[in-house]
């Protein structure tokens, strides 16, 4: 006998328990050939207080296997807990989230009956950073980090799926237009990885008209690579135009490790009822069985799923009169995919996977050349409310810096000095940009002595970011006004 593949699994929250019950009895009917490990994530565990929802000991169980199948967990409001989802993406380096939405019309009633979008969302990075802070009475804000290996790795994963799963285009959506830095840098290099694929058509969108068109015309796309999240909200857009979020799956890639879930939470209103759509989940356990070469498991299961579907088999969130058959619940869906192991869907199309897709990942193919770094001068966040920005320049004129003059203020990243508009609102919360030779560059000794005199000045800086050039192109953004 095969030796059986260890994975590990967990139950979750909410209608999590049904869900995986049904996958697992599906898959396990269908042959499939693994060694479960079964730990306990999500609700319980925050209970008992572990803030990140998962104990040591199941860290250990996915270190060792590698390869998760995950039922969805509910994290409690507030208090502190961290969400485990993204816990377990980052510290396990799976930096890609692959969410494929097809329609089953007419099967599954939707309005866009030949959509077939895959969405590679990047998983670690942007806003997900979860570094957030409360500067002054009035402002609080969150870091958007958008680093240069973070987008090659999801950019090049995203032509690397579209080649090896024979797809025609990749469409990156950014809001560059605005942050030109952070999603600029991650258009810029969609546009150099693009190069590399001429095979592979490639368009950039920004993202609000191309979310629009995606809401409306999904069959204009193929395969979508996005930020963290535009992917996030995206990505559930398109599982619903598609259908249902309840039809979704997921697998989040990483280089060593895989975690496969249902694109949808733990839906608590729902749990407990036998109601809910174990389709997600069976679906994210597929790409799991491909992920893991079960692959005759993995064409079994699937062509069974939409056999069924194809039959108007359906749970509650899917049944339409007039479309549907059978309205069935969890376990009796799950036993209806069993009874037609074997069956092939007759109008929809069948699948058949027969090798793992061959993928030439970022670690093999990094492009990063150091760039040379040189400090130019200063933005110096202040908490004030005492007057004017006039006010301001003129007390901050008076520190006399010679190497570092003052040229602008600006107060939510409009300049209201010099000579700013009195209609601007103006918070407590002021960027003072204080700027060198471009040329000779400054020392950081300099930014200290500039912030020394502006704390003996009875000022108070809240933050300050250093203002580099490198390989003589500013790293700072430019001032509007
Ligand atoms: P949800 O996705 O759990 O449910 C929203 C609604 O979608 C449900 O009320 C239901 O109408 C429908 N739905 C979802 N899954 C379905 C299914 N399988 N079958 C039928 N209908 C289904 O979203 P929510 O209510 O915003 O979140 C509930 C909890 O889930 C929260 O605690 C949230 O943090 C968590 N969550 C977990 C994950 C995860 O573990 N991967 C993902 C998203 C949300």
């Amino acid at each position: 006998m095969t030796q059986r593949t260890p994975i590990t699994v967990a139950y979750g929250d909410g209608i999590g328990p049904e869900i995986m019950r049904a996958t697992l009895n599906t898959i396990q009917a269908a042959g499939a050939s693994l060694e479960i490990e079964t730990i306990e994530v999500g609700e319980k565990v925050y209970r008992r207080g572990i803030e990140n929802g998962m104990d040591p000991v199941a860290w250990e169980s996915l270190r060792r296997t590698q390869v998760f199948l995950k039922a969805p967990i509910t994290t409690p409001q507030g208090g502190g807990y961290k969400s485990l989802n993204v816990t377990i993406r980052k510290a396990l380096g799976l930096y890609a989230n692959v969410r494929p939405s097809v329609s089953y019309y007419p099967f599954v009633s939707t309005q866009h009956p030949t959509m077939d979008v895959v969405i590679i969302r990047e998983n670690e990075e942007d806003l997900y950073a979860g570094i957030e802070h409360r500067q002054t009475d009035q402002v609080y804000q969150c870091l958007k980090l958008i680093t240069r290996p973070g987008s090659e790795k999801i950019v090049r994963y995203a032509f690397e799926y579209a080649r090896a799963h024979h797809r025609k285009k990749v469409s990156c959506f950014v809001k560059d237009n605005i942050m030109k830095f952070t999603d600029g840098l991650f258009h810029k290099v969609f546009d150099e990885i693009a190069e590399e694929y001429p095979d592979i058509e490639h368009e950039a969108w920004i993202v609000d008209i191309g979310a629009a068109r995606l809401a409306d015309t999904p069959e204009l796309f193929d395969v979508i690579v996005l930020p963290n999240l535009y992917g996030d909200i995206l990505s559930d857009v398109t599982a619903q135009i598609a259908g249902s979020v309840g039809l979704g799956g997921s697998a989040n890639m990483g280089e060593q490790c895989a975690m496969f879930e249902a694109i949808h939470g733990s839906a608590p209103s729902w749990a407990d009822q036998n109601r809910a759509n174990p389709s997600g989940l069976l679906l994210a356990a597929v790409m799991m069985l491909v992920h893991l070469k079960q692959f005759s498991v993995a064409t079994r299961v699937h062509n069974a799923w939409l056999k069924t579907i194809e039959d108007g088999v359906h749970t509650e969130d899917i049944y339409r009169e007039g479309v549907s058959r059978q309205q069935v619940g969890t376990l009796e869906f799950a036993e209806a995919i069993i009874q037609r192991l074997g069956e092939v869907p007759q109008r929809l199309k069948p699948v058949g996977y027969e090798a793992s897709p061959s993928m030439a990942l970022w670690s093999k193919n990094p492009r990063h050349q150091k760039a040379e770094k040189r400090l130019v001068g200063v933005d110096v966040f202040l908490d004030w409310e005492l007057g004017t920005p006039n006010d301001l320049a003129r007390a901050l004129s008076s520190l006399e810096l010679t190497t570092l003059p003052l040229r602008v203020i600006t107060n939510r990243g409009v300049k209201v000095w010099p000579a700013g508009l009195s209609e601007t609102f103006c918070t407590d919360h002021w960027r003072c940009r204080f700027l060198g030779d471009q040329d000779e560059g400054v020392q950081p000794s300099e930014v200290i002595a500039l912030l020394q005199r502006i704390l003996a000045e009875g000022l108070d800086p809240i933050k300050t970011e250093n203002l580099y050039l490198f390989d003589g192109e500013p790293g700072f953004s430019a001032v509007h006004g």
